[in-house]
């Protein structure tokens, strides 16, 4: 094995990078960062579309404009990342139907009317049910039907839920999606709820109420990740643009912890061995719930349950580059919606007309099964559906894309998710089980976050709360050590 590290750090991602910084800020040295994949970011990632770079992760810095300042959007701001705002209120008055007809906003408004009522009605009977099985046993009079409030209702709901597509009522943290609810309708949802009844738990959106309602797209050919290389290069050493610092280590797939009261051993899958006294564990919720890192001995009960309780929700965004636009742009247009009888079929749309002028490129966005099945086919199977959607849309004399990319988190084993996905009628139990340290073990990451999950702000805070966590650890031990010395 190599030397003992203070701190072994798993995953470069915002969280374990944020973490990292804290603990090289307080001193900490000798710590090392083990990364799987062959870069640092994880689930902020760019990648070169067309002449762009496009996000295939986290795109938005979401809450912005409010009471208090998001810390990320503070260091965009002052690294000068551009941005772009997004408005999505319009998105309502861009329903088109399978002949290409735009939904009069008349019936449109009604069918917002009628999703509300429906998860009103769903909130209800969750009241009246006893949580956990209040799925099964409600009456639902208002399941939406038609093709326009299918759509509406999977805008609703779907965005923000984990695979139950079909009776998805629990609210809880998403950014963009959510973000779609917000068109007027949704805070009259969230009035009603917050009028329904003093015992329902259900909380406002943290992000929203306490950095803001504004939403901003990173349109930058840096990335978003630019944001990351800025914060490790504070505290490792780089030479033009790159990391080259032997703490943080690429392409290092931890396989294996095994801890104990004086330290934790953890094994790679090339047959390192690093020790640490204290190991930050970043890696998402998917991989926790998937058999990628076994742990010795194993994790208690409590623990494995409540990482079995979390839903994780997957998350697509695909991009598909034309020739030239045959879409409206301008005002109100940059949000649009395809209502299929099939709920979730390539549903909400927006263009990058804003974001990167000229660049001819639209984005559908898919979740949960959806997304898994798209994933599992070829890539041009996927072009041929939404080709076959853009044309129901606007008209077969249309081009087809030239480029498609479709990004997999689901099949990424690093990954296995898009973000974690808390319903927001709950306890915080299963959340601070999950967060909670198993002897030397500590867990952090965006799921780890009880105010802020599922975002690139929750990832931040939780790496910094995480290893000021550690910090602490580490000065009871010493100060334990100093008394055994002194006795001696
Ligand atoms: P990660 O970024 O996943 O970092 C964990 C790291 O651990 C990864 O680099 C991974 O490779 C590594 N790892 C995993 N297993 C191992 C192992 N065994 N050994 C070593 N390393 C390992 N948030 C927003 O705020 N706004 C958005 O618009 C937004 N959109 C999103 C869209 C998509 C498609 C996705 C996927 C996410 C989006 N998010 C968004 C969420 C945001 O990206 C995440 O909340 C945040 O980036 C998570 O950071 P993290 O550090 O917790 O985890």
């Amino acid at each position: 094995p190599s030397p003992r590290s203070s701190v072994i750090i798993i995953g470069a991602g915002v969280s374990g990078l944020s973490a990292a910084k804290v603990l090289a800020e307080n001193g900490i040295g000798d710590l090392l960062i083990l990364e799987a994949s062959d870069r640092i970011g994880g689930r902020i990632r760019k990648e070169k579309f067309g002449n762009v770079s496009v996000e295939l992760g986290a795109g938005w810095i979401a809450g912005v404009g409010g009471k208090e300042s998001n810390p990320v959007w503070e260091i965009a701001a002052k690294l000068g990342l551009r941005t772009c705002f997004s408005d999505y209120s319009n998105a309502r008055y861009n329903i088109y139907d399978r002949s290409g007809k735009i939904f009069p906003s008349g019936i449109a408004a009604d069918s917002y009317k009628k999703a509300v009522d429906s998860a009103i009605q769903k909130l209800k009977g969750l009241e009246s049910n006893c949580v956990e099985d209040a799925t099964n046993r409600t009456d639902f009079t208002l399941t939406p039907k038609t093709p326009i409030e299918l759509a509406i209702d999977f805008i609703l709901h779907d965005f923000e839920m984990a695979g139950k597509s079909s009776n998805s009522f629990l609210l809880s943290p998403a950014w963009m999606p959510r973000k779609a609810m917000q068109m007027k309708i949704f805070e009259c949802f969230l009035s009603c709820i917050w009028n329904f009844g003093s015992h329902t738990e259900v909380e406002p959106i943290s992000t929203y109420v306490d950095f803001g309602e504004r939403e901003f797209l990173v349109a930058d050919e840096r990335g978003y990740e630019y944001l990351l290389y800025k914060m490790a290069e504070e505290f490792l050493f780089t030479s033009e643009g790159k990391i080259l610092d032997n703490r943080l280590k690429l392409n290092k797939v931890v396989r294996e912890l095994q801890h104990s009261r004086n330290g934790v051993t953890v094994r790679t899958e090339d047959g390192c061995v690093y020790e640490a006294h204290y190991v930050i564990l970043s890696a998402s919720i998917g991989v926790l719930q998937s058999d990628l890192i076994s742990f010795r001995p194993p994790l208690p009960r409590w623990k494995t349950e409540a990482i079995e309780k979390c839903d994780v929700m997957v998350y697509t965004k695909i991009f598909l580059k034309f020739p030239y636009k045959f879409w409206p742009c301008g005002p109100g247009k940059e949000f649009f919606i395809y209502a299929h009888e099939r709920r979730g079929y390539y549903t909400f749309w927006q263009h990058m007309e804003n974001a990167y002028p000229g660049s001819n490129i639209l984005v559908v966005t898919l979740t949960n099964d959806e997304s898994k099945r798209v994933e599992s086919q070829s890539d041009e199977e996927t072009l041929k559906e939404a080709m076959v959607v853009l044309r129901d849309m606007f008209g077969s004399d249309i081009p087809d894309a030239t480029d498609i990319l479709v990004p997999r988190w689901w099949n990424n084993r690093f990954q296995r998710c898009s973000y974690s996905n808390y319903p927001m009628i709950s306890n915080n139990q299963v959340i601070n089980d999950i967060k909670a340290p198993v002897g030397r073990i500590f867990f952090t990451g965006e799921h780890t976050s009880e105010r802020f999950n599922g975002y690139v702000h929750g990832g931040h805070l939780a790496g910094i709360d995480t290893s000021k966590a550690v910090l602490e650890e580490m000065s009871k031990d010493e100060r334990q050590n100093d008394k055994q010395n002194q006795n001696f």
